[in-house]
C-alpha cells in the first residue's frame, strides 16, 4: 500500500500515545497493562487504515487486539478511525513486524492475523512475505500452544506459497477456503479495505493453521 506522507501523522501519534505504541520492545511480556482487563491477545500484522481490527474489537469485547502496521501514514489513519471508535480494546504499534519476536513474551499470543498482507511476487524477495518460514518462526514462538494463525488474501499466487510454506514449516491446517465468501467461513467474515475493493474482481482465500 502506497500513501501519501500525512503531515499531520507524526504529531496525531505522539498526541494519542496512550492508545499507539511507537517503542514497543518497552512492552515485551507486559501488553496487557495497556488494555483496561486482561483478556485473550489477538495481533494483526499489516493493520492498514485498520477497518478490520477496529470492527473486530467491536464484535469482541472480551478480546484485546494489537495492530501493528509499519508505515507511519498508513497507522495513521487507523488511529483515528480507532479515536473515534472509542474503543478500549485495540492497541496500535508502529513498527516492523519481521520484529514480532522481540515483541512479545514466548506464548504471550492467543492468534494472528495476515490479511492481505503485501505479495512480494518475485522470487528473490520471498523472505519478504510475511508467511516465509523466518517469519514462521517468529510467530511460532510467540503464539501459544495451538495458538491460530488465520491468513487471507486475493492473491493466489502468494495463496499457494502460503500453503507450501505453512506445510513445509509443520503447521497444521484447521480450514481452508478457496473462496471465502461463497462458503460457510463467510459466517461472522470481517472485510478489509482491500478484501472490500478487491473480492469484485475474483475470489477471496483464506486459511486457519496452528503449530503442532
Ligand atoms: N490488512 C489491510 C492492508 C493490506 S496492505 C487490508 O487488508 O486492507 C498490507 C499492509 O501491510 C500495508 O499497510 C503495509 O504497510 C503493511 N506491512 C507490510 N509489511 C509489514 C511489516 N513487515 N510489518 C508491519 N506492517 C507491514
Amino acid at each position: 500500500m502506497r500513501v501519501r506522507k500525512k503531515p499531520w501523522a507524526a504529531q496525531y501519534i505522539k498526541d494519542h500515545a496512550d492508545q499507539i505504541v511507537t517503542d514497543p520492545e518497552t512492552q515485551l511480556g507486559h501488553w496487557q497493562d495497556r488494555f483496561p482487563s486482561e483478556q485473550p491477545l489477538q495481533v494483526e500484522i499489516g493493520i492498514g487504515k485498520g477497518q478490520f481490527i477496529v470492527e473486530m474489537a467491536r464484535q469482541h469485547p472480551d478480546i484485546n487486539f494489537l495492530g501493528i502496521e509499519i508505515q507511519e501514514s498508513v497507522i495513521a489513519t487507523a488511529l483515528r478511525k480507532l479515536v473515534e471508535s472509542g474503543l478500549a480494546n485495540v492497541q496500535l504499534v508502529e513498527t516492523d513486524g519481521a520484529n514480532v519476536d522481540t515483541l512479545f513474551a514466548p506464548a504471550e499470543v492467543d492468534q494472528l492475523f495476515l490479511n492481505f498482507s503485501d505479495p512480494w511476487p518475485k522470487k528473490r524477495h520471498a523472505k519478504r512475505r510475511l508467511t516465509s518460514p523466518n517469519f514462521l518462526s517468529h510467530y511460532q514462538n510467540v503464539l501459544k500452544k495451538n495458538g491460530r494463525i488465520q491468513f487471507k488474501t486475493d492473491n493466489r499466487g502468494l495463496f499457494e506459497y502460503s500453503l507450501m510454506s505453512f506445510n513445509h514449516f509443520g503447521l497444521e491446517f484447521d480450514r481452508v477456503w478457496l473462496d471465502l465468501h461463497n462458503s460457510d467461513g463467510n459466517v461472522g467474515n470481517v472485510q478489509t479495505e482491500y478484501e472490500e475493493k478487491f473480492s469484485s474482481k475474483g475470489p477471496i482465500y483464506e486459511l486457519i493453521a496452528h503449530f503442532k
